[in-house]
Order: structure tokens, then sequence, then C-alpha cells
């Protein structure tokens, strides 16, 4: 019983990890916060937990970016742009795929279409600033 409330508490402090953060964490990431205050926590533990949290549609992945699986808190509709050099992950609210282009796809290729993945892929305005302007 003791085990079991020390397990939902960890539970609870994962979640809690990723949905108060915009950054679009890693596991890693996840790890790294919880770590100090629960010692016994393990990277297994936080992979585990993100699994279950994305199979019960808490928490969505963005995908891999630079080799790391990143994962959203925030479930409402919205679009990502990823930095191609540091990796940023930024939310941009909207939709953009509209109806009548899902319609046209449905009818085209006899499908029924739920959802839409569009990203937006470049460089960030940190990287944009860092990058020496051409003389
Ligand atoms: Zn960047
Ligand atoms: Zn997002």
């Amino acid at each position: 019983m003791e085990k079991k409330q020390n397990y939902s508490r960890k539970r609870e402090a994962i979640l809690n990890a990723i949905k108060s953060t915009s950054i679009h964490p890693t596991a890693e990431w996840v790890y790294q916060t919880l770590k100090p205050a629960y010692p016994d926590l393990s990277l297994g533990t936080v992979y585990r937990n993100l699994a279950q949290f994305k199979n019960d549609g808490v928490i969505v992945s963005v995908g891999t970016v630079n080799g790391q699986e990143r994962f959203d808190g925030n479930t409402e509709p919205h679009t990502h742009f990823i930095c191609s050099s540091c990796g940023a992950v930024i939310d941009i609210p909207g939709e953009f795929v509209p109806a009548a282009v899902k319609d046209a796809i449905a009818k085209e290729y006899c499908v029924a279409v739920d959802s839409t993945d569009v990203q937006f892929h470049g460089l960030c305005s940190e990287c944009l600033k860092r990058q020496t302007p051409l003389e």
C-alpha cells in the first residue's frame, strides 16, 4: 500500500513536470528535473509513465528531435515550429489544414481523415541571432 502511494506520487510529479513547461521536454529532462526531489526515481520509471500518459491521451508526443522523443502536456490542437539547429520546439496555435482539404483527401483516396500533422522547420529566433551576418 505504501509502495503504491509512493508510486502514484511519482506518477503525478512526472505528469506535472510535463504539464508545467512549454519546452516540450525529453524523458531525460523530466528525470533530471525530478531526481533531486525523488532520489529513487529511475529513468525507466519515467519512460514507462510517459508511455502510459501517451496511451491515455493526457500528453502527446511531438516526435523525435535530434534523436530524442519530445513530449507535450498541451493536448489542445496546435502545431510546432522545430528549430533544426538547437532543437527548440515552439507552439504555433491554429489549424493549418482546412476542413475542405481534409474532405477532398477523404474523397479522393476513399479514407476517413481523423487528424493531420503539420510541422514547421527552420531556425528559431535565438539561432538566427547567433548567425554571423553576411558582410
Ligand atoms: Zn534554435
Ligand atoms: Zn506543443
